[in-house]
């Protein structure tokens, strides 16, 4: 098996992993949230999935990764991780190299993303699209553009 050494960018781990020849690295995810971010985006493509929980890192103190093999994320799902945790980096590998490397960045609206927790609230009854409104961003808080029900950042849940 190929290996390699992935340093991290803040120089504080150093993990011995397979290299990837074509995927995604999700680094510096908010400590807990790696498991949920696995359950967004599903297991079911074919492909090696390697996680790493409650990591070290500097800037983080701890952090959590994941790289899935032969899986590019959809916008959606991009955007759903910006909510999970803003400081995650995306980097997208092509035979071996970093192909692009991105910071999803959390929209001032959120369309079709999370669900609204007041149970009378249109976007739970009709088939429309929830809508949310970044009130405050750290910590996340959401306003519901429909019944404008507040949201803190522990419980949001994605739609
Ligand atoms: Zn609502």
């Amino acid at each position: 098996m190929t290996r390699e050494t992935l340093v991290d960018e803040d120089k504080t781990i150093t993990i011995k992993v397979s290299a990837l020849r074509q995927g995604t690295v999700i680094d510096h995810l908010r400590r807990g949230t790696g498991l949920h971010v696995l359950e967004l985006l599903g297991l079911e493509h074919e492909g090696t999935v390697t996680i790493g929980l409650n990591l070290d890192s500097q800037k983080l103190k701890q952090k959590d990764l994941i790289k899935i093999e032969n899986r590019e994320l959809t916008q959606e799902e991009v955007n759903k991780i910006a909510i999970l945790s803003p400081e995650a980096t995306l980097s997208i590998i092509r035979d071996f190299k970093v192909f692009s490397k991105i910071r999803p960045e959390l929209a001032d609206e959120l369309e079709g993303l999370v669900r609204c927790l007041n149970p009378s609230c249109i976007s739970n009854n009709e088939r429309i699209k929830s809508r949310f409104l970044v009130h405050k961003r750290s910590p996340l808080q959401l306003r519901c553009y429909y019944c404008e029900r507040a949201i803190p950042e522990d419980e949001i849940q994605l739609a």
